[in-house]
């Protein structure tokens, strides 16, 4: 047993369970699970002068507040640590007075936040004696599998919907993973794995499914904590599709907080696509009680029309005190230019989508001018270099000629 762990509670029924490297669903009532900590131990063990000690700029300096006993024997890949960027800049681009930070993720190994889950996922995969790892994704999920899994020399079976962008199929393939490209929505690949992990018995990295994979990603707000000294932000500004990363990132502000480690709360920007907008159509009207949509955005990584976490990202959102706002393909391409224009941040479509949403907000009144901000950069916008071109436009094109460049230049 794992001293920091007491268990793994149904978020449906609140039944209890122990925690098994391979524990996913809650067995009574298959329910996604939440794992529980004792944080008067953790309190015991770490203080804000042991973590600024710390040498390691990773995810795994948090051990104490991580569901593992250690990271196993097979090598690592550099996942976390990544930078909070002061973003005065854009900050005064959309009208924000407070301070305004990035926090770039898509810095991490294989350009994802979502390394941050599949690095846990490896290691949980370890100790559970596997050596295949398989998952459904909408691309992110996948790459970072795929890499992770590599460094660490295990086999990855990966479903992905035949949309997915070819800079994360291209990631797939050289990392050496089994895709499967599945010609439906992702809805119909999640099915697909889902059935196959259960034939094979292979490791299952599937979001929500596996508890452990939001712990892996609560590091980043463990993280944001430490770089603003231990004081918490007005508001974190997160895109949202399955609702793992967006329950993640209050999970570690929480812990935090419960921990001793963290001044006050931050209220949550739960930013979606206005063409897929599930989990803020029922975070808006205050219910639990969330109906599919179309997967209608070019933020592949968000356009989540069965959203596989929404209970627990349903009550992120309301615990926090959040905020939503939907907004459009034309609003997300014009972030990406924005972010990168102003920050040298260049960011995916679903990882420009929460600076998009900020601005609304600001837009609309939603949130005050003054406050302090953090806004998640979710992925890097190589992946998906058809939409980067498509939102910034293509380049001046010239014969190498002198007079043809002062002509063009001078227009
Ligand atoms: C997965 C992902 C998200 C959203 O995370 P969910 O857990 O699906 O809500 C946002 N941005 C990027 C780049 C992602 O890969
Ligand atoms: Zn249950």
């Amino acid at each position: 047993m794992i001293r920091q762990i007491t268990g793994a509670r149904c978020t449906l029924c609140g039944a209890v369970t122990e925690a098994h490297p391979e524990t996913t669903v809650c067995p009574k009532c298959g329910g996604i699970l939440d794992i529980e900590y004792d944080y008067d131990y953790i309190r015991s063990k770490v203080s804000k002068y042991d973590l600024m000690d710390r040498g390691d700029p990773t995810m795994w300096r948090y051990m104490e507040f991580l569901p593992v006993e250690g990271i196993g024997k097979t090598p690592r890949l550099r996942v976390g640590g990544s930078p909070l960027l002061r973003a005065d800049h854009l900050a005064r681009e959309i009208g924000l007075n407070g301070p305004l930070y990035i926090k770039d993720d898509g810095q991490n190994p294989t350009a994802s936040l979502k390394d941050r889950a599949s690095a846990m996922a490896v290691v949980k995969a370890e100790e559970a004696g596997k050596t295949t790892i398989a998952c459904s994704s909408t691309g992110n999920a996948a790459s970072s599998l795929a890499g992770n899994a590599a460094r660490a020399g295990f086999k990855t079976f990966i479903f992905v919907p035949s949309r997915a962008p070819k800079g994360k199929v291209a990631q797939l393939m050289i990392f050496g993973a089994k895709v499967i490209l599945v010609e439906g929505s992702y809805e119909d690949t999640f099915r697909l794995s889902a059935e196959a992990i259960d034939h094979f018995g292979w490791y299952n990295r599937n979001a929500a499914i596996n508890p452990y994979l939001m712990e892996g990603k609560k590091t980043v707000s463990l993280e944001i904590g430490e770089q603003l000294s231990f004081k918490a932000p007005d508001y974190v500004a997160v895109s949202v599709g399955d609702g793992c990363t967006i329950a993640g990132v209050w999970k570690g502000f929480k812990d935090l907080y419960a921990a001793g480690l963290l001044d006050r709360l931050p209220r949550l920007i739960s930013v979606q696509a206005e063409g897929c907008c599930p989990i803020n159509t029922a975070a808006a009207a205050h219910t639990l009680d969330w109906v599919p949509q179309e997967e209608n955005t070019i933020a592949d990584s968000i356009a989540v029309g069965v959203p596989r976490n929404p209970v627990k990202a349903l009550k992120a959102i309301e615990e926090s005190h959040g905020v939503t706002v939907n907004v459009s393909d034309e609003e997300i391409l014009a972030a990406m230019r924005l972010v990168g224009r102003t920050s040298g941040v260049f960011a995916e479509p679903a990882g420009a989508t929460g600076t998009a949403g900020l601005k609304k907000a600001l837009e609309q009144g939603l949130i005050e001018r003054d406050a302090s901000v953090v806004s998640l950069v979710t992925g890097n916008g190589l992946k998906d270099v058809a939409n980067a071109i498509r939102s910034a436009g293509e380049p001046l094109q010239l014969p190498p000629d002198m007079d043809r460049l002062l002509q063009a230049l001078s227009s």
